[in-house]
C-alpha cells in the first residue's frame, strides 16, 4: 500500500485535465471519422461502387476501434470518458475520386491532432500517454499512405474505375485492424 501511495504521489497515474480533455476530444474525432466513412460507404453503395463501399465500411469500423481504444485507455488510467455528440456526415460527393480525397484530408487532419496531443503529453511529462499515442501516430502514417496509394491507382485507372473498385472489395478485416 505504501508503494502504491508513492506511485500516486509521483503522479504516474494522475492524468492532467488538459490531457484528459484532449483524449476525450480525440474519442469524438475518431467517432466522427467513423461516421464520415460510413457516409461515404453509403454514397459508394448507392452509386454502384460495392468494392469501395466495403473498403469504407471497414475503415469506419477501424475508426470506431480507435475511439474505443482511447476510451479504454482513459478508464484504465482511472479517468471518466466524456462522450460528446457526433455530427451528421457528408452524404453527397462529386465522384469516386473525391471520396478518397475527402478521406486523405480527414486522415491528415487526424494526424495533426494526434501530433498536437503528443506535444502536450510531452510537455505534461505524461510518458504513458506519449507511449500510448505512438501507436496512433504510426497508424496514421499507414492510413495516409494507403489512401494515397488508392488515389494513385485511380489516377492510373482513369476510366476503368471498375477494376480499382473490384480491388478495394478485397480488403480484409485483419488488414483493417491495423495490427
Ligand atoms: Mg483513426
Amino acid at each position: 500500500m505504501k508503494q502504491l501511495e508513492m506511485i500516486y504521489s509521483k503522479g504516474l497515474y494522475t492524468m492532467k485535465n488538459e490531457i484528459r480533455n484532449e483524449l476525450n476530444l480525440q474519442i469524438n474525432r475518431e467517432m466522427q471519422s467513423a461516421y464520415n466513412y460510413l457516409g461515404i460507404a453509403t454514397w459508394c453503395s448507392e452509386k454502384g461502387y460495392p468494392g469501395s463501399a466495403h473498403w469504407f465500411s471497414l475503415q469506419a469500423k477501424e475508426e470506431m476501434e480507435h475511439a474505443l481504444k482511447i476510451y479504454k485507455y482513459l478508464l484504465d488510467r482511472g479517468e471518466t470518458p466524456t462522450l460528446e455528440s457526433v455530427g451528421k456526415p457528408k452524404a453527397a460527393f462529386e465522384d469516386l475520386r473525391s471520396t478518397f480525397e475527402a478521406a486523405l484530408e480527414q486522415e491528415r487532419e487526424v494526424e495533426n491532432f494526434l501530433n498536437a496531443i503528443s506535444v502536450k503529453a510531452a510537455e505534461a511529462k505524461d510518458h504513458v500517454t506519449l507511449n500510448f499515442l505512438a501507436w496512433f501516430l504510426e497508424e496514421q502514417v499507414e492510413e495516409v499512405a494507403s489512401v494515397q496509394t488508392i488515389l494513385d491507382q485511380l489516377s492510373l485507372a482513369k476510366d476503368s474505375l471498375f477494376l480499382v473498385d473490384q480491388e478495394l472489395g478485397k480488403r480484409t478485416e485483419t488488414e483493417s485492424a491495423g495490427n
